[in-house]
């Protein structure tokens, strides 16, 4: 077997199937906003790899800590050890977390971060004396990742319904509507109000994604929505978290998303960007107030600890790509990648299939009511040389924050051309399309 029917024989790609997979390509190297395959050709990666390659691929800064580190120590328990990497990073971090948010408990994945805040979250509210508080309150439309507690408070009609009955049961309010440079309407928190009025007192925190509901819907919403969050989080004794693994790092604009809302959570969980993509790193940044009080509880400790927990070599990365952050201008870059896009897409509206078109930052979502088949996916991607992965009724680029005006426009023109497709057949019926 060659090694892509091998791949296709035994291996499970994200959300596929092992009968009749997908098609995957075959990756060899991948460098500055660039993947090359097998056969020598090259596409640019429009999905930054799900949203992490920050600084472009193998960013020589990243490569060299990572190479350094690894002479000195790969690993090494963080139960009873900790290391220069890790403290680093957690200063790193302090100095550029919402005010207050600097005691850090480090993750090896997104999912594990959102688990380990809503552990937090649960903790400080035992401390409290308030064991009933022991659900959260999410967003519809929202993603936390696939473990089992980040799915059980992601979208409960969304992709994780099949697990259901191994679930603990969340609250949900509505999906924020109002977009981000729309008008606000007090209306729109109207859900978020009622299911805090009758259920505020089982609740131990309040979860979303801030301003930008990414995985799920892919829908932009008004900060003010948060700042409602936040009055009744304060009104009501729940903890608020900002799940900003996504919307972080300057992708919708600012540094974090929820600073449009000009208020603070009081645990913040961050990922993806936060080793410029190069290894597998997210934190839970928690406020002094939630680490006193889980501390003055019974048990004291905190009640998490993974294996790889602080890993030197991706603290280190994510050193390296914190700096990376502190020493370009990636606000400028993303104000252009956004205008690139607002223009650019703004052409498919009214066009057929085409349901909206939507810009924030450097993200760009056309809607359609249905994805092309995957031949005219497939088609466009070698034709214009640029990577895109469509999903659900959303065709989209989140590139890499230092894509250059040509490169935008290399992937400006692969998006038009796709959503311009005519549309591909239903999903099957039971079938899942990420
Ligand atoms: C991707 C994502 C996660 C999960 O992160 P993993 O590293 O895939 O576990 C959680 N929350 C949000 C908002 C995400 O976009």
């Amino acid at each position: 077997m060659t090694p892509l029917e091998y791949d296709r024989a035994r291996i499970w790609h994200p959300y596929a199937s092992l009968k009749n997979p997908p098609p995957v390509f075959h990756a060899k190297a991948a460098s500055g906003v660039e993947i090359e395959l097998v056969d020598g050709s090259r596409l640019v990666d429009a999905v930054s790899s799900w949203w992490c390659v920050a600084h472009g691929h193998n960013h020589p800064a990243i490569v060299e800590a990572i190479r350094r580190q690894s002479e000195k120590m790969c690993h090494v328990m963080f139960g009873g050890f900790t290391h220069d990497p890790a403290v680093e990073l957690a200063e790193k971090l302090a100095a550029i977390a919402p005010h207050g948010l600097d005691r850090v408990f480090f993750a090896d994945s997104g999912s594990i971060s959102v688990e380990v805040a809503a552990k937090m979250a649960v903790q400080y509210q035992n401390a409290l004396g308030h064991p009933e508080r022991n659900r959260l309150l999410a967003l519809k439309g929202g993603y936390h990742g696939d473990t089992s507690l980040a799915m059980a408070l992601s979208d409960p009609d969304g992709m994780h319904t099949l697990f259901k009955g191994i679930m603990t049961k969340h609250f949900f309010a509505e999906k924020p509507s109002i977009p981000t440079w729309g008008e606000w309407n007090d209306a729109d928190a109207e859900s978020l109000r009622r299911v805090v009025d009758e259920h505020g007192g089982e609740i131990a925190a309040v979860i979303c994604e801030p301003v930008f509901q990414a995985a799920n819907a892919m829908n932009f919403y008004h900060p003010e929505y948060l700042r409602e969050m936040r009055r009744l989080c304060d009104e009501r004794g729940m903890l608020l978290i900002f799940d900003e693994i996504a919307a972080g790092f300057y992708r919708t604009g600012p540094l974090w998303a929820h600073s449009r809302a000009g208020i603070t959570p009081d645990i913040m969980t961050v990922g993806k960007a936060l080793t410029g993509g190069h290894m597998t790193l997210a934190a839970s940044l928690a406020s002094g107030k939630v680490a006193d009080t889980i501390s003055g509880g019974r048990p004291s400790a905190f009640m998490h600890g993974p294996t790889y927990m602080a890993n030197p070599l991706a603290c280190a990365a994510a050193c390296a790509s914190l700096g990376l952050f502190a020493n370009g201008d990636y606000s400028a870059n993303v104000t252009r990648i956004e205008s690139q896009f607002r223009e650019g897409l703004g052409a498919l509206r009214g066009r057929p299939n085409v349901r909206d078109v939507r810009v924030l930052g450097a993200a760009g979502v056309v809607e359609v009511e249905r994805l092309p088949a995957q031949s005219d996916i497939s088609r466009v991607i070698r034709e214009h040389g640029v990577w895109l992965r469509p999903f659900s009724n959303f065709i989209y680029s989140i590139p890499p924050l230092v894509a250059d005006e040509a490169t935008v426009d290399r992937i400006v023109g692969a998006l038009v051309d796709l959503a311009s497709a005519p549309p591909g057949p239903p999903p099957e019926d039971g079938d899942f399309h990420e």
